[in-house]
């Protein structure tokens, strides 16, 4: 089983020809609500490459929270440990505008209420082959959800997003971390994959760099360096392209087994496959989907 200690959001999404500026209220073409926050989209992204998954985290007493309760539960993941808190669920406020460009609100809600994990989410971590975690819960939680899983001896995958300075008790419970090419810019203070590989390796065991319709880039402590290429598709929509990589690459390598490299192409055809359908949870694929495309 993978655990997954994160966020879930609803995303509110705008679409419209220009975002309105201060003052200014503007028409727009379209308006989607899509289950969303990373904690939720790398749940969903590794129940459907065919994992058992429990998703630990919370929801608001709120219609969203209904909403995004029943879409986790749909793809197959375990939702015994979201918990319902009072108040609002956490939403992203997204507007789209014509160009593709976007501006994100985010307010966390019910997911700023977590402070660390809950005795049950102790068992369900202890229990893990893998532990997920991303950066939208307060830093507080993620760091005790990463010692929980030292403690136990469960590998600990961090995609450390929305980027920020990450405590050296963080970093010191994690076993492998999953940076895009920003987020490692900006952890590091490096420019260039390659150097911000080798920098984030002074201080975790595995390094996995996501570079786009570049690939990837991996490295471990023990000298192993590797270079997966994207698989070459149209992409519409490259959101949770990220988040679909990394729930794939943890259902390979931790649930299956599988070699590194192999682990990466499986990981590689399952975003390729995300990004040429709209959306976050909407456009993860099936196990079935993955192995079909794999050449
Ligand atoms: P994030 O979504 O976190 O910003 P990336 O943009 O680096 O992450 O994408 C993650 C992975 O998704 C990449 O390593 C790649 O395998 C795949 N991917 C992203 N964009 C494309 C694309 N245009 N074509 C094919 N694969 C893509």
């Amino acid at each position: 089983m993978i655990s997954v200690f994160g966020s879930a959001n609803m995303d509110l999404v705008a679409y419209v020809s220009e975002a309105p500026k201060r003052g200014e209220t503007v028409t727009g073409q379209r308006f989607r609500t899509v289950p969303g926050g990373k904690g939720a989209n790398q749940a969903i992204a590794a129940a459907r490459a065919g994992a058992r998954v429990a998703f630990l985290g919370a929801v608001g007493d709120d219609g969203f929270g209904a909403e995004m309760r029943a879409t986790l539960a749909e793809a197959g993941v375990d939702v015994r440990g979201l918990r319902q808190v009072p108040g609002p669920s956490g939403i992203a406020h997204i507007v789209v505008d014509d160009a593709g460009g976007n501006s994100i609100i985010v307010v966390p809600g019910a997911n700023g209420t977590i402070t660390g994990p809950s005795g049950d989410d102790l068992a369900a971590i202890a229990r893990s082959s893998a532990l997920l975690l991303q950066l939208e819960l307060p830093m507080e939680a993620v760091v005790a959800g990463a010692q929980a899983a030292q403690v136990a001896g469960v590998p600990v995958f961090l995609t450390p997003a929305p980027a920020r300075p990450l405590p050296p008790e963080l970093v010191g419970a994690v076993t492998t971390i999953v940076p895009n090419e920003h987020e490692a810019a900006a952890i590091t203070g490096v420019t260039g994959a390659d150097a911000a590989l080798e920098a984030l390796l002074e201080q975790v065991e595995e390094v996995v760099i996501t570079l786009g319709s570049d690939g990837a880039l991996y490295g471990s402590r023990s000298g192993r360096r590797l270079r997966v290429p994207a698989v070459k598709v149209k992409a519409v929509d490259t959101t949770a392209a990220g988040d679909t990589f990394v729930g794939a690459l943890a259902v390979a390598r931790h649930s299956e087994g599988m070699d590194m490299a192999d682990a990466l192409r499986f990981a590689s055809a399952a975003a390729a496959l995300s990004v040429q359908r709209e959306g976050a949870s909407t456009s993860m694929p099936t196990r079935i989907e993955i192995e079909n495309s794999m050449p």
